[in-house]
């Protein structure tokens, strides 16, 4: 590994990135932007708008917000005081975020539904393996204000509709309905009845679970195989008609729209705000194990209530990145796109390069991709980079362009060698690359 520390008092400091966090550049990077564009694209096709909320917020809003007895609060997120002694978190996820926005800003007096995406950074101390970071991106998307199954449907549609414009094969839509309060409520006795006497066979965790959210238990990684759990009461019996009808509905649109999806009464995810719907999409890829969970989410109708505002029901998703490129890269499908370099400009034998810095902002300004030599190469070594970056066109400066207000132009492919004036380059550039550019 190389040292990037400095030697301090004859101590050799090695800095490093902290564990479960990585450095985004080179062709990953690539893959991000080309992945926001479609993103960016299809958040259009749908109608929701771009949203960016601070990347800390007051710890409180998650406790409110994602729920007292989660893994996430009680042991994932990145807290600490500020200097002026106030609590602050990294979000580990992004709902709680817009829906404090959403509150804060009013939104809800505007027209419903109101459809919000977000792309960014989420931090949660896991333990890091592969697709498992410390800190990790998600796009998101969060619509408010019907509590129509339609809604629902549409979210589900949009994870869905994403993976298949990606070409992503293999994938699996799990959904259940964790029912509304009411059938939540009775589930919940239902639990609380069943595991009583058990409890001393469930883990510390659960036995805690069993007190504050039975519900929780059923999420438990520890206890998961045992045979208390797989006898468990199911929440779809515990359902009441008007969640029956709710979840029926979200299976007839989906439907309508041709989408494959399964109903496992096993998904209840791990965040206690979800009312009705709930879903995971999988891709099927060996060896990623739990890993294969690429997107998430579902339906809450009392998170913008619980946070503080009014009564509005609100569905939403987050997909995690880092995971969903690891799916396309075991598919080989490949995400970057070639992005040429139209010209490589340099000068040679002059002092002052400002005839060079003058032309080149003039030709990025009207649209090209320029490359410029800013380390005095000689002439050989100035092709030979030229050809490394592909470029189409290479322009070359020295006295006699800046004495006579011309430029020396080659075709990087042909060789044909051009003698142009400089007002007519940009001209001369459409005329030879402006077709290629717009495809
Ligand atoms: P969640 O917010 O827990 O519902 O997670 C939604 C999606 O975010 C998951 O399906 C993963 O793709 C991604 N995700 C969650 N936690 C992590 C993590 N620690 N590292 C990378 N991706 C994650």
């Amino acid at each position: 590994m190389d040292k990037i520390g400095k030697i301090l008092n004859g101590v050799d400091i090695m800095i490093q990135k902290p564990k479960g966090t990585y450095d985004l550049f080179g062709e990953n990077a690539e893959k991000v932007i080309y992945l926001k564009k479609i993103i960016e694209a299809l958040m259009d096709k749908y109608n929701y708008k771009y949203f960016e909320t601070p990347i800390f917020e007051t710890s409180e809003l998650f406790h409110r917000g994602v729920g007292e007895t989660t893994d996430i609060v009680n042991k994932e997120t990145y807290d600490f005081k500020d200097r002026g002694d106030r609590n602050l978190t990294l979000r580990p996820e992004g709902t709680a975020g817009i829906v404090r926005s959403f509150i804060e800003n009013k939104l809800y007096t505007l027209s419903m539904p109101v459809k919000a995406w977000y792309f960014g950074p989420m931090f949660r101390y896991e333990r890091p393996q592969a697709g498992r970071y410390r800190e990790f991106r998600q796009f998101g998307v969060e619509a408010f204000g019907s509590n129509d199954p339609m809604m629902d449907a549409e979210v589900i549609s949009i994870i869905v509709n994403f993976f298949k414009l990606l070409g992503l094969k293999g994938i699996k839509v799990n959904i259940n309905s964790l029912g509304d309060k009411e059938s939540r409520e009775n589930y919940r006795t239902a639990l609380l009845d069943y595991f009583k006497p058990y409890i001393n066979d469930l883990c510390e965790d659960c036995r805690n679970r069993y007190e504050k959210n039975p519900l929780r238990i059923l999420d438990c990684k520890v206890d998961s195989d045992k045979d208390i759990m797989k006898n468990a009461p199911k929440l779809t019996d515990y359902l009441n008609e008007e969640s029956k009808e709710h979840l029926a509905r979200v299976k007839t649109y989906l439907d309508s729209m041709n989408i494959d999806y399964v109903v496992n009464p096993g998904i209840v995810r791990g965040l206690d705000y979800y009312t009705h719907t709930v879903f995971e999409v999988e891709a099927n890829i060996k060896g990623f194990g739990s890993q294969n969970v690429l997107g998430a989410g579902g339906r809450y109708n009392h998170l913008v209530e619980n946070i503080g505002g009014p009564s509005v029901p609100g569905v939403g998703f987050a997909i995690g990145i880092e995971r969903l490129m690891l799916a396309l890269e075991a598919e080989n499908i490949n995400l970057t796109e070639e992005k040429n370099i139209d010209v490589y400009a340099f000068s040679q034998g002059l002092n002052d390069n400002s005839y060079l810095m003058n032309i080149v902002n003039m030709i990025r300004l009207n649209g090209f991709n320029v490359e410029m030599d800013y380390l005095n190469r000689n002439m050989k070594n100035n092709f030979k980079k030229a050809d490394k970056l592909k470029a189409k066109y290479i322009i070359i400066i020295g006295s006699t362009e800046v004495e006579n207000n011309i430029l020396t132009v080659k075709n990087n492919e042909t060789l044909e060698e051009f003698k142009i004036k400089k007002e007519e380059i940009i001209d001369f550039l459409d005329s030879k690359l402006g077709d290629i550019n717009e495809n």
